[in-house]
């Protein structure tokens, strides 16, 4: 087999709940004592809970997309096709690349481009970097990390070194840092196999998101482009194609709400078709250890089409207004005030920041801490330079709005002296 089997009963309980797709959504508490799919169970997952079978306590989200916390929730529909994807042998060459040309379609992407689905925008970074270095070179492929033959050098922009470059480094590259457009030309050698962007960091560096693949052409160079939480907006999923860039990264465990073990390459034929031999199902390669299952496969071009099908303005607003359902209660505490912001780029949604006086004695990182201990446990953010809490609403189940209030209140409320 080679599924583990714990996946295989988490697979298997998708499909039971494929038959109640249609069953109205729960409250979080209804939901976690006993769903509809526990009916057809015995054993482990019963309850209809398996997390708190193993002793390990669900968490509310109000933090955003962490893949700490499980990345993102998918649709009922999404489990549904994951299910049934689950129930048949197929070719995973053949999947993949009937999926890469679904989803240039649905994307509307320029020719000549294509998509891959990955383990997660760090296997797309690593395994498009891969395809870039081997082409289709059979021993090539089998010699990474060893370059020897191979070009050798990325070029990033100082400030847009992040965790994530890890996957780049993973090819055996060597990341060449520049800041400035003098530096950049310097830095071109016959080493140089791609120029790499990261666009969180976009306002950091000097050279922006449209003049980085202007200079990649004109020095002859794939570039890439990170851009794994940015969406919302939706066009951001065919914009940087548009834009020139030759490899685009997303993830899907983030507000596209495709599986947590699945993530999209978009790019250039050639490169995503380099890429995909540079991973698993292939043996020998880099790659294999970023398996992409079937069913992943097939439920990331579910999300996409659901997350295509959305009423985008809708949605900002739901998520708004349950933020604002939070800031009326708790603004009810003396000291404590709300405010509301939309980072620029990455989880580009509504965000509401929390702070009090010293009425209130306590740290942001006392209060975070102490819901997160809670019962329920709930995930913010806190301590990330500014004071107070930073919580959003988009990871959030209905009525999960009401309870992160009800329990902010208890935290501040108990200890404001007011
Ligand atoms: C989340 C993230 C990644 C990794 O994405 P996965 O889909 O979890 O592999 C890479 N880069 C950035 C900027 C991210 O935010």
């Amino acid at each position: 087999m080679h599924l583990p089997s714990s996946r295989r009963g988490f697979l298997r309980t998708l499909a039971a709940m494929a038959a109640f797709i249609h069953a109205p959504r729960k409250s979080f508490a209804a939901r976690s004592s006993a769903p509809n799919s526990a009916r057809t169970l015995t054993g482990f997952g019963q309850t209809g809970n398996p997390y708190l079978e193993l002793g390990v306590k669900p968490v509310i989200n109000a933090q955003g997309t962490m893949t700490m916390l499980g990345g993102s929730l998918v649709p009922p529909e999404v489990e549904a096709v994951m299910g049934q994807a689950a129930r048949h042998f197929v070719s995973l060459p053949e999947l993949e690349r009937a999926a890469g040309k679904r989803i240039a379609e649905m994307l509307k992407l320029p020719s000549g481009y294509s998509a891959l689905v990955t383990s997660g925008a760090a296997g797309a970074i690593q395994s498009g970097l891969a395809g870039i270095l081997t082409g289709d070179n059979e021993s090539l492929i089998k010699q990474l990390p060893d370059l020897t033959g191979m070009k050798s050098e990325v070029i990033i922009q100082k400030s847009h070194r992040n965790p994530f470059d890890h996957q780049l480094r993973g090819t055996g590259v060597k990341l060449i840092e520049i800041e400035t457009c003098e530096q950049l030309e310097r830095a071109v050698s016959d080493r140089t196999a791609m120029m790499h962007f990261t666009n969180f960091a976009n306002s950091l560096g000097q050279i922006k998101v449209e003049e980085w693949p202007k200079l990649a052409r004109r020095h002859n160079l794939p570039c890439m482009i990170d851009a794994a939480a940015d969406t919302p907006p939706v066009s951001h999923l065919w914009d940087y194609a548009h834009m020139g860039y030759d490899l685009i990264t997303f993830s899907g465990g983030k507000a596209i709400r495709a599986p947590q073990c699945a993530g999209l390459l978009i790019g250039r034929e050639d490169l995503v078709r380099f890429a995909l031999l540079n991973n698993s199902p292939y043996e020998d390669t880099l790659g294999r250890g970023q398996k992409v299952g079937k069913e992943e496969i097939v439920g990331m071009i579910k999300a996409l089409e659901l997350y295509l099908n959305q009423d985008h303005d809708a949605l900002n607003e739901e998520w708004q207004q349950r933020l604002e359902t939070i800031s009326r209660e708790i603004q009810k505490i003396p000291g404590v005030s709300t405010s509301f912001f939309t980072p620029d780029i990455a989880n580009h949604v509504p965000h509401m920041r929390i702070i009090w006086d010293g009425r209130i004695p306590l740290t942001a990182r006392q209060v975070s801490e102490t819901l997160r201990t809670g019962d329920p446990a709930i995930a913010v953010g806190a301590g990330e330079g500014l004071p107070g809490l930073a919580i959003n609403s988009f990871m959030l189940e209905p009525g999960e709005d009401r309870i992160i209030a009800e329990e902010l209140k208890k935290v501040l409320g108990n200890r404001s002296s007011a």
